[in-house]
């Protein structure tokens, strides 16, 4: 037997198949087929590009191996297997693996600064089924609705998507995402890969208990799936794939406290989640605070039914940045203003905080939060990675 060797890895629990790894990995050490994304270890040379780019973290898992998991058996995978009893017998000093980890924790530490680092699920979320549907083993849905839900002048076309999966079983929870796969071909005459939009419905479909699910979905210029999926028409069928995620997650402890940012179209999950409270708990829960961005009220999603909610279920702060005559006012700057409410949401260890949309406000919400904590003596970093650590520090910006 060789040396021990360290192994970079995916998990394939936790990957949402965006395959954005591999379309940075320069070596193309990194491949996929219809059910996983893998790592060829031969030609892997631990650069560490492809870590920062990873929306879920899956692709930030390692294992020491005497001989490295073939591509063939990283394929076969539905989830990681343990660390085999080798590491324990690991020499670190001989084999030189210290220094290797010494480098990996100063590139992890870099390459996950802002980037909210290795995400946990919340200790009582529901556990999710993933990638039960597949590219090559799609789910297919009947398009029933799709709203315009922005201002029908302007160009800000984002809409609600209704699909309904009839008698085809897709379980999710809110928080998750699923691929759609839009029709036709690339240039070079593969299918279309899938893309990611997350679940605005709760786990108990749109309507309750009809087997359906709504998107959130903004026209993108250029976009080939936004434009697919925006101009679909009730009664034509989509292809799904999903669901994904594991982590950025709903607790089912009713008592948990929900301090929620997001911008645009990261609402959808927060409608999701405010649904599930709605149905499940009511107003005897422990409270959603809710920082929202757009551009103007009319650009903004379901800005008529959040208007609406009771502040016992969700406290909502909608700011807006487009406004004529206005100054621009970000999430960031109201959570500022808020930041007495916000202080006392951080220093409750019921407290569970969810960023999501626009991968530039992530900057500007976390100096927020730095600011708060350092008036109430706490530091912000270490709060972070207390809660992190704890399932209750949730990102997904991109
Ligand atoms: P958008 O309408 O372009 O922007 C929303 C608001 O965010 C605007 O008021 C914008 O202000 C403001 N903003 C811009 N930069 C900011 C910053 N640095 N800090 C704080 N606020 C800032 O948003 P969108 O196009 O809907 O984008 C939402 C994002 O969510 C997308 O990246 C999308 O991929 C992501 N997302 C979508 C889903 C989904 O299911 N569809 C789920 C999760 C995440 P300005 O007036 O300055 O532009």
């Amino acid at each position: 037997m060789g040396k021990p060797l360290k192994q970079h890895l995916i998990d394939p629990e936790i990957c949402i198949r965006c395959y954005t790894c591999e379309n940075t990995c320069t070596l193309e050490a990194i491949e996929h087929d219809d059910e996983n994304v893998v790592v060829d270890s031969s030609k892997c040379n631990f650069c560490m590009d492809c870590i920062p780019v990873c929306p879920t973290g899956s692709i930030d898992e390692w294992r020491i191996v005497a001989e490295p998991y073939s591509l063939g058996a990283q394929f076969g995978w539905d989830e990681l297997p343990e660390q085999e009893e080798i590491a324990a017998e690991v020499d670190e000093a001989e084999t030189g693996l210290e220094a290797i980890d010494e480098a990996m924790t100063a590139l992890l530490a870099e390459a996950h600064k802002g980037a909210g680092g290795k995400a946990r699920a919340p200790a009582s979320a529901s556990r999710p089924t993933v990638n039960m549907y597949t590219p090559g083993r799609p789910a297919e849905a009947t398009v029933q609705g799709n709203y315009r839900l922005t201002d029908k002048a302007g160009d800000h076309d984002v809409r609600h998507i209704i699909l309904n999966l009839g008698k085809l079983p897709f379980p999710v929870l809110e928080g998750q995402s699923v691929g759609v796969i839009p029709p036709g071909t690339r240039a070079d005459g593969n299918s279309h890969l899938p893309r990611l939009y997350s679940v605005s419905s709760p786990r108990d479909g749109e309507r309750p208990n009809f087997n359906n699910l709504s998107l959130t979905v903004k026209r993108e210029k250029r976009g080939v799936c936004s434009n697919y999926v925006c101009d679909l028409k009730p009664g034509e069928k989509v292809k799904l794939t999903g669901p994904f995620g594991s982590t950025f997650l709903l607790p089912e402890d009713p008592q948990a406290r929900l301090l929620m940012v997001c911008t645009g179209t990261g609402s959808a999950p927060f409608r999701a989640f405010t649904m599930r409270r709605q149905r499940s708990t009511g107003a005897n829960q422990g409270g959603m605070t809710m920082f929202f961005g757009a551009r103007s009220p009319e650009n903004l999603p379901y800005f008529g039914p959040l208007g609406k909610l009771p502040p016992e279920l969700l406290r909502t702060h909608m700011v807006f940045s487009r406004i004529p005559g206005a100054p621009k006012e970000y999430v960031q700057d109201r959570i500022m203003v808020e930041r007495d409410a916000v202080a006392e949401l951080l220093a409750d260890p019921a407290t569970h905080i969810y960023i999501c949309g626009l991968r530039g406000m992530e900057e500007g919400v976390e100096m927020a939060f730095t600011n708060i904590s350092e008036g109430i003596g706490t530091q912000w970093l270490a709060l972070r990675d207390t809660m992190r650590e704890e399932g209750r520090y949730h990102v997904e910006t991109y």
